[in-house]
């Protein structure tokens, strides 16, 4: 039985429940395991998809979407974590992206699956997209939960997206504010007071 979430007097609503989150990356997963499977002309299971397959979660906010997506990906994997910072200090907008991390070593000749908890400017996607197709991966595909409906800085559409969600700042299922809610298990937005009197610390 799946216990009642933790409550946090802070989140002002709900915009995603657990449930349609799980659904939802359960789709997901199926269209991934398809594609990579048309990619690769093999079936992913075999002795010939082995060691061809990485996916890339942009830390931390990807970790909670990443822990459920591969668990819904039933063929060998492997994970190559990255770090993007793009929000110093108190801010709440994009700042632009930069590498807080080295790239996974080897991803030369490796069918590459970035994996975001969501699209905003699209700096950290694109940034991530070009360093590692220079890096001579055979294919790089995007996916994020969640995208929001603004104008993007940088034009990338994302082969997979959970859900669009309207421009404003939210939290939970991995996402923070000031380090915090990422273990909030639903998608949500917090009371106007609590980001205005943050002293974040950045976001990731
Ligand atoms: P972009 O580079 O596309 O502007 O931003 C993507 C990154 O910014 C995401 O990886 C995420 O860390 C952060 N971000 C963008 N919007 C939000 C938001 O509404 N809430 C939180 N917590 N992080 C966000
Ligand atoms: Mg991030």
């Amino acid at each position: 039985m799946i216990g009642a979430p933790p409550v946090f007097i802070e989140v002002e609503k709900v915009l995603i429940d657990r449930t349609r989150i799980a659904e939802r990356v359960r789709e997901m997963a199926d269209a991934i395991a398809h594609d990579l499977e048309q990619e690769l002309a093999v079936d992913l299971n075999s002795p010939e998809a082995e060691g061809r397959v990485v996916f890339v979660p942009i830390m931390t906010g990807a970790m909670i979407f990443t822990a459920d997506l591969v668990r819904e990906l039933p063929f060998k994997l492997s994970l190559g974590l990255v770090a993007v910072s793009s929000y110093p200090g108190e801010s709440i907008t994009s700042k632009g992206a930069h590498l807080a991390s080295d790239l996974p070593a080897d991803l030369k000749g490796k069918h590459v699956v970035i994996l975001d908890d969501i699209l905003d400017s699209g700096q950290t996607l694109s940034l991530l997209h070009k360093a590692i197709t220079e890096q001579g991966a055979a294919s790089v595909r995007t996916c994020v939960l969640l995208s929001k409906q603004v104008e993007r800085v940088v034009d990338i559409k994302p082969d997979y997206q959970g859900f669009e969600i309207p421009d404003a700042f939210v939290v939970g299922y991995g996402l923070d504010y000031n380090g915090y809610y990422r273990n909030y298990p639903e998608i949500a937005t917090l009371k106007p007071t609590v980001i205005a009197d943050g002293s974040s610390e950045g976001h990731g």
